[in-house]
Protein backbone atom coordinates (compact mmCIF):
# COMPACT_ATOMS: atom_id res chain seq x y z
CA UNK A 1 0.00 0.00 0.00
CA UNK A 2 1.22 3.70 -0.90
CA UNK A 3 2.10 5.84 2.21
CA UNK A 4 -0.63 8.24 3.33
CA UNK A 5 -0.04 11.92 1.27
CA UNK A 6 -2.41 14.52 1.23
CA UNK A 7 -0.78 15.81 -2.20
CA UNK A 8 -0.87 12.53 -3.62
CA UNK A 9 -3.02 12.81 -7.00
CA UNK A 10 -3.70 8.99 -6.55
CA UNK A 11 -7.06 8.14 -4.77
CA UNK A 12 -5.67 5.64 -2.71
CA UNK A 13 -2.90 8.10 -1.71
CA UNK A 14 -4.88 10.76 -0.38
CA UNK A 15 -7.90 9.00 1.04
CA UNK A 16 -5.67 5.97 2.46
CA UNK A 17 -7.23 3.83 4.29
CA UNK A 18 -4.56 3.14 7.10
CA UNK A 19 -4.41 6.61 7.71
CA UNK A 20 -8.54 6.92 8.45
CA UNK A 21 -7.90 3.80 10.82
CA UNK A 22 -5.12 5.03 12.77
CA UNK A 23 -6.70 7.72 12.87
CA UNK A 24 -10.03 6.22 13.85
CA UNK A 25 -8.40 4.27 16.37
CA UNK A 26 -6.57 7.04 17.80
CA UNK A 27 -9.20 9.56 18.42
CA UNK A 28 -11.41 6.83 20.27
CA UNK A 29 -7.96 7.09 23.08
CA UNK A 30 -7.79 10.42 22.93
CA UNK A 31 -11.59 10.65 22.94
CA UNK A 32 -10.98 9.86 26.81
CA UNK A 33 -8.72 12.35 28.18
CA UNK A 34 -11.25 15.70 28.24
CA UNK A 35 -8.05 17.55 28.31
CA UNK A 36 -7.72 16.92 24.54
CA UNK A 37 -11.33 17.21 23.84
CA UNK A 38 -11.11 20.76 25.36
CA UNK A 39 -7.66 21.57 23.25
CA UNK A 40 -10.06 20.85 20.38
CA UNK A 41 -13.03 22.53 21.25
CA UNK A 42 -10.72 25.81 22.09
CA UNK A 43 -9.53 25.60 18.47
CA UNK A 44 -12.35 25.18 16.63
CA UNK A 45 -13.80 28.08 18.74
CA UNK A 46 -11.57 30.10 17.04
CA UNK A 47 -13.34 29.44 13.16
CA UNK A 48 -9.80 27.89 11.47
CA UNK A 49 -11.24 24.62 11.21
CA UNK A 50 -10.02 20.66 12.23
CA UNK A 51 -7.69 18.47 11.36
CA UNK A 52 -9.22 15.06 10.06
CA UNK A 53 -7.37 13.55 12.83
CA UNK A 54 -8.93 16.47 15.37
CA UNK A 55 -12.48 15.89 13.68
CA UNK A 56 -12.35 12.46 14.85
CA UNK A 57 -11.85 12.63 17.89
CA UNK A 58 -15.18 14.60 18.42
CA UNK A 59 -17.07 12.01 16.49
CA UNK A 60 -15.79 9.68 19.44
CA UNK A 61 -16.49 11.58 22.27
CA UNK A 62 -19.14 9.24 24.64
CA UNK A 63 -20.17 12.35 27.23
CA UNK A 64 -23.30 13.35 26.37
CA UNK A 65 -22.49 16.96 28.23
CA UNK A 66 -19.24 16.98 26.12
CA UNK A 67 -21.59 16.66 22.85
CA UNK A 68 -24.42 18.84 23.91
CA UNK A 69 -21.19 21.60 24.08
CA UNK A 70 -20.15 20.38 20.40
CA UNK A 71 -23.52 21.05 19.28
CA UNK A 72 -23.73 24.71 21.05
CA UNK A 73 -20.25 25.61 19.38
CA UNK A 74 -21.11 24.34 15.78
CA UNK A 75 -24.39 26.47 16.53
CA UNK A 76 -21.91 29.45 16.94
CA UNK A 77 -19.36 29.31 13.97
CA UNK A 78 -22.39 28.90 11.80
CA UNK A 79 -23.86 31.64 13.01
CA UNK A 80 -20.30 34.03 12.45
CA UNK A 81 -19.72 32.56 9.35
CA UNK A 82 -22.63 32.47 7.62
CA UNK A 83 -25.48 34.77 10.00
CA UNK A 84 -28.58 33.91 9.73
CA UNK A 85 -29.15 33.29 6.04
CA UNK A 86 -29.56 29.79 4.40
CA UNK A 87 -29.27 29.43 0.66
CA UNK A 88 -31.94 27.78 -1.53
CA UNK A 89 -32.03 25.61 -4.50
CA UNK A 90 -33.83 22.86 -6.00
CA UNK A 91 -32.52 19.94 -7.88
CA UNK A 92 -33.88 19.28 -11.34
CA UNK A 93 -33.66 15.70 -12.96
CA UNK A 94 -32.55 16.08 -16.66
CA UNK A 95 -32.44 12.49 -17.58
CA UNK A 96 -32.76 9.18 -15.74
CA UNK A 97 -30.99 6.96 -18.57
CA UNK A 98 -27.68 5.32 -16.44
CA UNK A 99 -25.70 2.35 -17.40
CA UNK A 100 -24.00 1.73 -14.08
CA UNK A 101 -25.76 -0.32 -11.09
CA UNK A 102 -25.79 1.57 -7.74
CA UNK A 103 -27.30 -0.48 -5.00
CA UNK A 104 -29.09 2.49 -3.37
CA UNK A 105 -30.12 4.37 -6.28
CA UNK A 106 -34.04 3.64 -8.63
CA UNK A 107 -32.11 4.58 -11.71
CA UNK A 108 -29.76 1.63 -11.27
CA UNK A 109 -29.71 0.00 -14.94
CA UNK A 110 -31.61 -3.38 -13.16
CA UNK A 111 -34.10 -1.50 -12.74
CA UNK A 112 -36.22 -2.52 -15.65
CA UNK A 113 -39.87 -1.63 -14.26
CA UNK A 114 -39.30 2.06 -14.93
CA UNK A 115 -39.29 3.71 -18.96
CA UNK A 116 -36.49 5.74 -19.31
CA UNK A 117 -36.63 9.40 -20.19
CA UNK A 118 -34.51 12.56 -20.86
CA UNK A 119 -36.70 16.28 -21.54
CA UNK A 120 -36.60 17.64 -24.40
CA UNK A 121 -34.93 21.44 -24.80
CA UNK A 122 -39.35 22.19 -24.80
CA UNK A 123 -39.93 20.14 -21.81
CA UNK A 124 -36.39 21.73 -20.02
CA UNK A 125 -37.98 25.16 -20.58
CA UNK A 126 -41.49 24.04 -19.41
CA UNK A 127 -39.40 22.76 -15.90
CA UNK A 128 -37.30 26.06 -15.64
CA UNK A 129 -40.37 27.80 -16.11
CA UNK A 130 -42.22 25.96 -13.40
CA UNK A 131 -39.01 26.18 -10.79
CA UNK A 132 -38.39 29.96 -11.46
CA UNK A 133 -42.30 30.44 -10.91
CA UNK A 134 -41.77 29.17 -7.52
CA UNK A 135 -39.34 31.75 -6.97
CA UNK A 136 -35.79 29.32 -7.34
CA UNK A 137 -32.85 31.32 -8.89
CA UNK A 138 -30.36 28.16 -8.27
CA UNK A 139 -30.38 24.83 -9.89
CA UNK A 140 -28.81 21.55 -9.32
CA UNK A 141 -28.57 19.74 -12.61
CA UNK A 142 -28.75 15.75 -12.14
CA UNK A 143 -28.45 13.70 -14.77
CA UNK A 144 -27.52 9.61 -14.64
CA UNK A 145 -24.45 8.07 -16.52
CA UNK A 146 -25.07 6.95 -20.21
CA UNK A 147 -22.71 8.20 -23.11
CA UNK A 148 -25.12 7.65 -25.75
CA UNK A 149 -28.79 8.49 -24.30
CA UNK A 150 -27.17 11.38 -22.24
CA UNK A 151 -24.22 13.14 -23.93
CA UNK A 152 -22.03 16.20 -22.52
CA UNK A 153 -23.14 17.78 -25.68
CA UNK A 154 -27.29 17.06 -24.27
CA UNK A 155 -25.49 18.83 -20.93
CA UNK A 156 -24.77 21.54 -22.56
CA UNK A 157 -27.34 22.23 -24.31
CA UNK A 158 -29.75 22.40 -21.65
CA UNK A 159 -27.34 24.93 -19.58
CA UNK A 160 -27.31 26.71 -22.56
CA UNK A 161 -30.99 26.72 -22.63
CA UNK A 162 -31.45 26.95 -18.76
CA UNK A 163 -29.36 30.15 -19.45
CA UNK A 164 -31.06 32.01 -22.41
CA UNK A 165 -34.60 31.32 -20.66
CA UNK A 166 -36.02 34.83 -19.35
CA UNK A 167 -39.24 35.55 -17.27
CA UNK A 168 -40.96 38.23 -16.06
CA UNK A 169 -39.49 37.74 -12.61
CA UNK A 170 -36.40 37.03 -13.58
CA UNK A 171 -34.30 34.12 -14.83
CA UNK A 172 -32.53 30.99 -13.34
CA UNK A 173 -28.94 32.83 -12.54
CA UNK A 174 -26.83 29.99 -11.17
CA UNK A 175 -26.75 26.29 -12.68
CA UNK A 176 -24.49 23.93 -10.19
CA UNK A 177 -24.17 20.45 -12.80
CA UNK A 178 -24.04 16.67 -10.58
CA UNK A 179 -22.89 14.43 -13.45
CA UNK A 180 -20.62 11.21 -13.54
CA UNK A 181 -16.88 11.90 -13.08
CA UNK A 182 -15.38 12.46 -16.72
CA UNK A 183 -12.28 14.11 -18.76
CA UNK A 184 -10.03 17.20 -17.91
CA UNK A 185 -11.51 17.79 -21.62
CA UNK A 186 -15.36 17.77 -21.05
CA UNK A 187 -15.33 19.59 -17.43
CA UNK A 188 -13.57 22.16 -19.50
CA UNK A 189 -16.51 22.47 -21.54
CA UNK A 190 -18.54 22.86 -18.63
CA UNK A 191 -16.23 25.23 -17.06
CA UNK A 192 -16.89 27.39 -20.27
CA UNK A 193 -20.53 26.98 -20.21
CA UNK A 194 -20.56 28.84 -17.02
CA UNK A 195 -21.67 26.15 -14.56
CA UNK A 196 -21.62 27.29 -10.96
CA UNK A 197 -20.24 24.46 -8.47
CA UNK A 198 -19.17 21.29 -9.91
CA UNK A 199 -20.74 18.71 -7.32
CA UNK A 200 -19.99 14.72 -7.66
CA UNK A 201 -21.01 12.54 -4.21
CA UNK A 202 -18.41 10.08 -3.31
CA UNK A 203 -20.97 7.51 -2.04
CA UNK A 204 -18.49 6.44 0.10
CA UNK A 205 -14.67 6.23 0.71
CA UNK A 206 -14.70 3.10 2.12
CA UNK A 207 -13.15 1.50 -0.80
CA UNK A 208 -13.99 -2.51 -0.69
CA UNK A 209 -18.06 -1.20 0.06
CA UNK A 210 -18.01 1.53 -2.58
CA UNK A 211 -16.99 -1.58 -5.16
CA UNK A 212 -19.86 -3.93 -3.49
CA UNK A 213 -22.44 -1.27 -3.63
CA UNK A 214 -21.89 -0.03 -7.15
CA UNK A 215 -21.85 -3.41 -9.03
CA UNK A 216 -21.37 -2.44 -13.06
CA UNK A 217 -21.25 0.41 -15.07
CA UNK A 218 -17.73 3.11 -15.27
CA UNK A 219 -18.93 4.39 -11.61
CA UNK A 220 -17.85 0.79 -10.36
CA UNK A 221 -14.13 2.17 -10.84
CA UNK A 222 -13.06 4.11 -7.60
CA UNK A 223 -10.01 5.95 -8.67
CA UNK A 224 -11.63 7.57 -11.59
CA UNK A 225 -14.06 8.36 -9.39
CA UNK A 226 -12.20 9.67 -6.43
CA UNK A 227 -10.02 11.80 -8.42
CA UNK A 228 -12.61 13.28 -10.49
CA UNK A 229 -12.66 16.60 -8.92
CA UNK A 230 -9.25 16.87 -9.19
CA UNK A 231 -9.54 16.83 -12.95
CA UNK A 232 -12.22 19.63 -12.56
CA UNK A 233 -10.46 21.93 -10.73
CA UNK A 234 -7.17 20.76 -13.26
CA UNK A 235 -9.89 21.99 -16.25
CA UNK A 236 -10.09 25.07 -14.27
CA UNK A 237 -13.45 24.67 -12.45
CA UNK A 238 -12.66 26.57 -9.23
CA UNK A 239 -15.87 25.51 -7.00
CA UNK A 240 -16.67 22.14 -6.56
CA UNK A 241 -18.61 19.99 -4.12
CA UNK A 242 -18.43 16.58 -2.50
CA UNK A 243 -20.60 14.33 -0.81
CA UNK A 244 -21.43 11.27 1.62
CA UNK A 245 -24.07 9.12 1.29
CA UNK A 246 -24.48 8.36 4.71
CA UNK A 247 -25.56 4.69 5.57
CA UNK A 248 -23.44 2.60 3.16
CA UNK A 249 -20.57 2.56 5.38
CA UNK A 250 -19.20 3.31 9.09
CA UNK A 251 -20.17 7.21 8.99
CA UNK A 252 -17.08 7.90 10.78
CA UNK A 253 -15.00 6.29 8.50
CA UNK A 254 -16.96 8.21 5.78
CA UNK A 255 -16.59 11.39 7.77
CA UNK A 256 -12.82 11.20 8.40
CA UNK A 257 -12.27 10.78 4.71
CA UNK A 258 -14.32 13.28 3.00
CA UNK A 259 -12.21 15.90 5.45
CA UNK A 260 -9.19 13.79 4.20
CA UNK A 261 -10.51 14.59 0.47
CA UNK A 262 -10.65 18.23 1.57
CA UNK A 263 -7.61 18.51 3.02
CA UNK A 264 -5.88 17.15 -0.55
CA UNK A 265 -7.95 19.45 -2.71
CA UNK A 266 -6.21 22.41 -0.48
CA UNK A 267 -2.95 20.86 -0.20
CA UNK A 268 -2.95 20.46 -4.35
CA UNK A 269 -5.22 23.17 -5.70
CA UNK A 270 -5.16 25.50 -2.61
CA UNK A 271 -9.09 25.83 -2.27
CA UNK A 272 -11.01 23.01 -0.12
CA UNK A 273 -14.46 21.72 -1.44
CA UNK A 274 -17.24 24.73 -1.91
CA UNK A 275 -19.82 22.42 -0.61
CA UNK A 276 -20.13 19.20 1.25
CA UNK A 277 -23.58 17.33 0.96
CA UNK A 278 -24.76 15.06 3.68
CA UNK A 279 -27.44 12.53 2.11
CA UNK A 280 -28.82 9.57 4.27
CA UNK A 281 -29.90 6.51 2.16
CA UNK A 282 -33.88 7.07 1.68
CA UNK A 283 -35.87 4.21 0.15
CA UNK A 284 -36.42 4.31 -3.42
CA UNK A 285 -38.00 1.83 -6.37
CA UNK A 286 -36.66 -1.78 -5.96
CA UNK A 287 -34.56 0.21 -3.60
CA UNK A 288 -35.12 -0.73 0.94
CA UNK A 289 -33.44 1.29 2.95
CA UNK A 290 -33.21 -1.73 5.70
CA UNK A 291 -30.59 -3.42 2.93
CA UNK A 292 -28.23 -1.07 3.97
CA UNK A 293 -26.76 -2.22 7.50
CA UNK A 294 -24.82 0.72 7.95
CA UNK A 295 -27.76 3.51 8.53
CA UNK A 296 -27.19 6.08 10.52
CA UNK A 297 -29.11 7.17 13.72
CA UNK A 298 -30.60 10.69 13.64
CA UNK A 299 -28.43 11.30 16.91
CA UNK A 300 -25.33 10.26 15.20
CA UNK A 301 -26.47 12.00 12.13
CA UNK A 302 -26.38 15.32 13.98
CA UNK A 303 -22.98 14.57 15.24
CA UNK A 304 -21.75 14.17 11.97
CA UNK A 305 -23.44 17.92 10.66
CA UNK A 306 -22.13 19.45 13.72
CA UNK A 307 -18.58 18.00 13.45
CA UNK A 308 -18.21 18.95 9.77
CA UNK A 309 -19.33 22.77 10.63
CA UNK A 310 -16.62 22.77 12.89
CA UNK A 311 -13.95 21.55 10.92
CA UNK A 312 -14.73 22.87 7.65
CA UNK A 313 -16.44 26.08 8.79
CA UNK A 314 -16.07 27.61 4.99
CA UNK A 315 -17.61 24.81 3.32
CA UNK A 316 -21.33 25.31 2.39
CA UNK A 317 -23.37 22.28 3.99
CA UNK A 318 -26.55 21.16 2.01
CA UNK A 319 -29.11 19.19 3.40
CA UNK A 320 -31.50 17.85 0.87
CA UNK A 321 -35.63 17.23 1.07
CA UNK A 322 -34.46 13.25 2.44
CA UNK A 323 -35.09 14.62 5.84
CA UNK A 324 -38.22 15.26 7.39
CA UNK A 325 -39.68 18.61 8.53
CA UNK A 326 -38.82 19.27 12.21
CA UNK A 327 -35.78 16.43 11.94
CA UNK A 328 -34.83 18.98 9.42
CA UNK A 329 -34.96 21.93 11.24
CA UNK A 330 -32.96 20.77 13.83
CA UNK A 331 -30.11 19.79 11.46
CA UNK A 332 -30.05 23.05 9.72
CA UNK A 333 -29.23 24.85 13.06
CA UNK A 334 -26.50 22.80 13.57
CA UNK A 335 -24.15 23.67 10.18
CA UNK A 336 -26.58 23.69 7.02
CA UNK A 337 -26.17 26.41 4.71
CA UNK A 338 -28.08 25.25 1.70
CA UNK A 339 -31.45 23.33 1.47
CA UNK A 340 -33.42 22.38 -1.61
CA UNK A 341 -37.41 23.00 -0.96
CA UNK A 342 -40.28 21.82 -3.22
CA UNK A 343 -37.80 19.51 -5.09
CA UNK A 344 -39.28 16.69 -6.94
CA UNK A 345 -36.74 14.41 -7.69
CA UNK A 346 -37.67 12.80 -10.86
CA UNK A 347 -37.14 13.85 -14.92
CA UNK A 348 -40.43 16.02 -15.93
CA UNK A 349 -41.36 16.31 -12.33
CA UNK A 350 -42.29 19.98 -11.50
CA UNK A 351 -44.62 20.76 -14.95
CA UNK A 352 -45.71 17.10 -14.68
CA UNK A 353 -44.97 16.74 -18.83
CA UNK A 354 -44.40 13.33 -18.61
CA UNK A 355 -46.62 10.78 -21.53
CA UNK A 356 -50.14 9.90 -20.97
CA UNK A 357 -50.15 7.40 -18.36
CA UNK A 358 -46.36 7.44 -17.39
CA UNK A 359 -45.46 7.89 -13.93
CA UNK A 360 -42.75 10.54 -12.73
CA UNK A 361 -39.66 7.85 -11.32
CA UNK A 362 -37.92 9.47 -8.31
CA UNK A 363 -34.13 8.75 -7.55
CA UNK A 364 -35.32 8.61 -4.04
CA UNK A 365 -38.54 9.23 -2.11
CA UNK A 366 -38.15 12.63 -0.29
CA UNK A 367 -39.56 13.30 2.82
CA UNK A 368 -40.25 16.68 3.33
CA UNK A 369 -43.20 17.23 0.79
CA UNK A 370 -43.52 21.17 1.82
CA UNK A 371 -44.19 23.97 -1.22
CA UNK A 372 -41.41 25.94 -1.31
CA UNK A 373 -43.50 28.93 0.15
CA UNK A 374 -43.96 27.34 3.13
CA UNK A 375 -40.74 26.31 3.97
CA UNK A 376 -39.78 29.75 3.58
CA UNK A 377 -42.23 30.99 5.91
CA UNK A 378 -40.88 28.35 8.23
CA UNK A 379 -37.38 29.28 8.12
CA UNK A 380 -38.56 32.96 9.09
CA UNK A 381 -40.54 31.17 11.94
CA UNK A 382 -37.12 30.14 12.85
CA UNK A 383 -35.92 33.66 13.01
CA UNK A 384 -33.68 32.68 9.39
CA UNK A 385 -33.33 34.68 6.12
CA UNK A 386 -34.11 32.42 3.07
CA UNK A 387 -31.61 33.75 0.91
CA UNK A 388 -32.09 33.15 -3.38
CA UNK A 389 -28.42 35.02 -3.48
CA UNK A 390 -26.20 34.23 -6.24
CA UNK A 391 -23.35 37.04 -6.27
CA UNK A 392 -20.31 35.44 -5.21
CA UNK A 393 -20.32 33.04 -8.74
CA UNK A 394 -21.39 36.07 -10.78
CA UNK A 395 -19.42 38.78 -9.30
CA UNK A 396 -16.04 36.37 -10.05
CA UNK A 397 -15.98 35.70 -6.06
CA UNK A 398 -14.92 31.69 -6.51
CA UNK A 399 -12.15 29.68 -5.75
CA UNK A 400 -9.60 31.22 -3.88
CA UNK A 401 -11.00 34.36 -3.71
CA UNK A 402 -14.09 33.19 -2.24
CA UNK A 403 -11.99 31.63 0.49
CA UNK A 404 -10.45 34.81 1.16
CA UNK A 405 -13.21 36.46 1.42
CA UNK A 406 -14.95 33.64 3.48
CA UNK A 407 -12.34 32.80 5.92
CA UNK A 408 -11.66 36.63 6.71
CA UNK A 409 -15.15 37.02 7.75
CA UNK A 410 -16.01 39.38 5.21
CA UNK A 411 -18.11 37.15 3.17
CA UNK A 412 -20.95 37.95 5.93
CA UNK A 413 -20.75 41.47 5.19
CA UNK A 414 -22.57 41.06 1.60
CA UNK A 415 -24.20 36.92 2.51
CA UNK A 416 -26.87 39.34 4.54
CA UNK A 417 -27.82 42.34 2.90
CA UNK A 418 -27.66 39.82 -1.05
CA UNK A 419 -30.06 37.29 1.60
CA UNK A 420 -32.11 40.27 2.59
CA UNK A 421 -32.62 41.61 -1.39
CA UNK A 422 -33.82 37.92 -2.25
CA UNK A 423 -36.03 37.79 0.78
CA UNK A 424 -37.43 40.96 -0.78
CA UNK A 425 -37.65 39.71 -4.51
CA UNK A 426 -39.41 37.02 -3.38
CA UNK A 427 -41.61 38.49 -1.48
CA UNK A 428 -42.95 40.94 -4.08
CA UNK A 429 -42.91 38.35 -6.63
CA UNK A 430 -44.07 35.49 -5.11
CA UNK A 431 -45.25 35.45 -1.37
CA UNK A 432 -48.74 35.10 -0.09
CA UNK A 433 -49.61 37.94 2.55
CA UNK A 434 -48.39 35.90 5.47
CA UNK A 435 -44.98 35.44 3.93
CA UNK A 436 -44.80 39.46 3.06
CA UNK A 437 -45.83 40.30 7.02
CA UNK A 438 -43.13 37.46 8.45
CA UNK A 439 -40.52 38.90 5.77
CA UNK A 440 -40.83 42.24 6.77
CA UNK A 441 -40.62 41.28 10.49
CA UNK A 442 -37.29 39.56 9.68
CA UNK A 443 -35.89 42.33 7.12
CA UNK A 444 -36.31 45.20 9.97
CA UNK A 445 -34.95 42.95 12.62
CA UNK A 446 -31.38 42.06 10.41
CA UNK A 447 -31.36 45.71 8.88
CA UNK A 448 -30.90 46.81 12.49
CA UNK A 449 -27.82 44.31 13.03
CA UNK A 450 -26.09 45.67 10.07
CA UNK A 451 -23.10 47.44 11.79
CA UNK A 452 -21.71 50.02 9.54
CA UNK A 453 -24.08 52.82 8.68
CA UNK A 454 -23.14 53.13 5.03
CA UNK A 455 -23.80 49.54 4.45
CA UNK A 456 -26.85 49.64 6.30
CA UNK A 457 -28.47 53.08 4.24
CA UNK A 458 -26.74 51.02 0.89
CA UNK A 459 -28.88 47.97 1.70
CA UNK A 460 -31.80 50.06 2.36
CA UNK A 461 -31.61 52.26 -0.54
CA UNK A 462 -31.64 48.65 -2.69
CA UNK A 463 -34.29 47.38 -0.94
CA UNK A 464 -36.12 50.26 -2.08
CA UNK A 465 -35.36 49.75 -5.56
CA UNK A 466 -36.43 46.27 -5.33
CA UNK A 467 -39.77 47.06 -3.67
CA UNK A 468 -40.16 49.68 -6.63
CA UNK A 469 -39.37 47.03 -9.04
CA UNK A 470 -35.61 46.32 -9.68
CA UNK A 471 -34.37 42.62 -9.86
CA UNK A 472 -30.72 40.94 -9.62
CA UNK A 473 -29.34 44.27 -7.22
CA UNK A 474 -26.32 42.85 -5.54
CA UNK A 475 -23.40 43.34 -3.54
FE1 LIG B 1 -26.91 6.02 -12.03
FE2 LIG B 1 -26.22 7.91 -10.29
FE3 LIG B 1 -28.22 6.26 -9.74
FE4 LIG B 1 -25.77 5.30 -9.76
S1 LIG B 1 -26.55 6.88 -8.33
S2 LIG B 1 -27.55 4.34 -10.71
S3 LIG B 1 -24.85 6.54 -11.35
S4 LIG B 1 -28.16 7.76 -11.40
FE1 LIG C 1 -23.44 32.66 -1.30
FE2 LIG C 1 -21.87 34.73 -1.93
FE3 LIG C 1 -24.50 35.06 -1.88
FE4 LIG C 1 -23.14 34.74 0.39
S1 LIG C 1 -22.97 36.49 -1.04
S2 LIG C 1 -25.07 33.72 -0.19
S3 LIG C 1 -21.57 33.28 -0.23
S4 LIG C 1 -23.39 33.71 -3.28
Amino acid sequence: MSAYDPRSLDANGFIHHGEILATLAEARTQAEDPGRVREILQKAATFVGLTHREAAVLLEVPSREVLAEIFTLSRKVKEHIYGRRIVMFAPLYLSDYCVNNCSYCGYSCTNKTMERRRLTQQELAEEVRVLEGLGHKRLALEAGEDPVNCTLDYVLECIQTIYSLKFNNGAIRRANVNIAATTVADYARLRQAGIGTYILFQETYHKPTYLGVHRGGPKRNYEWHTEAHDRAMQAGIEDVGVGVLYGLADWKYDTVAMLMHGEHLEAVFGVGPHTLSVPRIRSAVGVSASDHPNLVSDEDFMKVVAVLRLAAPYAGMILSTREPVGYREEVIALGISQVSAGSCTGVGGYAGTQKLGEETVPQFEPADHRSPTEVLKDLLRDGYIPSYCTACYREGRTGDRFMKLAKSGQIANVCQPNALLTLQEYMVDYGDQELQELGRGIIERELATVPNPKARAATEAFLERVQKGERDLRF
